[in-house]
């Protein structure tokens, strides 16, 4: 069997494009472009890398990007003054907060102020528990929100499905089997303490991973047909690989992500979604 790829970095530019005319729509009725906020605190590379990424999409869809740097020594009160600046900007409807921050200045101090209505990177404990509960409004991180719009637009079902989450961080692994089990699949997650991972994963009727192990997931651990989907981005030599050993899973799968590729470019697509989202809110709908 060869898996077929789901084309992420494709679909990334698809929904791009049906973005950017929402932008436009947005505009002829609110009279101006949703925008996000970016704050960066210190100069982490591979954190500036990323945000002239996310700086890159937002421009081109017709949105507004702000970067807002602190240096890596400011103080906790820098950082709060800054987001309640934000929070209260009307123009200003999205606003993340690069992570790691530097060691002095914990993640509370931002999920502590941040307004939950602009939390477009789904950090506060508000959308996370609304993530939880299933409510209408919350705002998904966008990572996992990726990974479920890829299965969506490749009309994966995953309704009584057996989905695998191999992982469970906050930003990932947790938000993924939520969503996956808003979908109605009957999930498992597991972690460095499971008892026999390979047999939890060779269950899965969806195989997915936040590990950030190279190539942890071999072929063996998949069973044949299942859906891989990787979510794991690890600096090799010169080259990016993910969580699961991509090749061996092709010859097993059905469908696979590849890394490159695949969840990566789908990140920055859902931030935009859902800035466009928190403006139509904050503009009344
Ligand atoms: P974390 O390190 O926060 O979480 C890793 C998870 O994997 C933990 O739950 C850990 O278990 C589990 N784990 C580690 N080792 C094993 C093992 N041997 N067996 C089973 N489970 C294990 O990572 P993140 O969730 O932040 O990121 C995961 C991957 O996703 C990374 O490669 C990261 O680079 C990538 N990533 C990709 C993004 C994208 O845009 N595509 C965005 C964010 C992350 P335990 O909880 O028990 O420690």
């Amino acid at each position: 069997m060869t898996a077929e790829i789901l084309d992420g970095r494709a679909l990334s530019r698809t929904i791009a494009e049906e973005i950017a005319q929402q932008v436009q729509a947005f505009q002829s009725a609110h009279g101006r472009v949703p925008g996000i906020a970016v704050v960066q605190v210190g100069e982490d590379p591979a954190s500036a890398w990323y945000v002239r990424q996310i700086e890159r999409s937002f421009k081109r869809a017709g949105m507004e990007f702000a970067l807002h740097t602190l240096p890596a020594d400011a103080q906790a009160e820098d950082l709060v003054g800054l987001l309640k600046k934000l929070n209260a900007d009307e123009r200003t409807n999205g606003i993340i907060v690069q992570m790691p921050l530097p060691e002095h200045l914990p993640q509370t101090l931002v999920t502590d102020i941040l307004d939950p209505r602009k939390d477009v990177d789904g950090i506060h404990p508000i959308n996370a528990g609304k993530l939880m509960q299933g409510a209408p409004d919350y705002f998904a991180p966008a990572t996992p929100a990726g990974g479920m719009e890829i299965l969506k637009r490749y009309h994966i079902d995953l309704k009584g499905k057996r989905a695998v989450m191999v992982g469970r961080s906050n930003i990932v692994g947790r938000p993924m089997a939520l969503l996956m089990l808003h979908q109605h699949a009957t999930v498992t997650i597991c972690h460095s303490r499971t008892v026999d991972l390979p047999a939890r994963c060779r269950e899965a009727d969806i195989l997915v991973a936040a590990i950030g192990k190279a190539k942890m997931i071999t072929g063996d651990m998949i069973k044949p047909g299942a859906v891989v989907v990787d979510f794991g981005v690890n600096v090799v030599g010169d080259s990016i690989v993910g969580d699961v050993d991509t090749e061996a899973a092709m010859e097993v799968a059905s469908y696979v992500t590849p890394v490159p590729g695949g969840t990566g470019p789908m990140t920055n697509i859902m931030l935009m979604l859902n800035t466009l989202e928190a403006a139509r809110r904050q503009a009344g709908g």
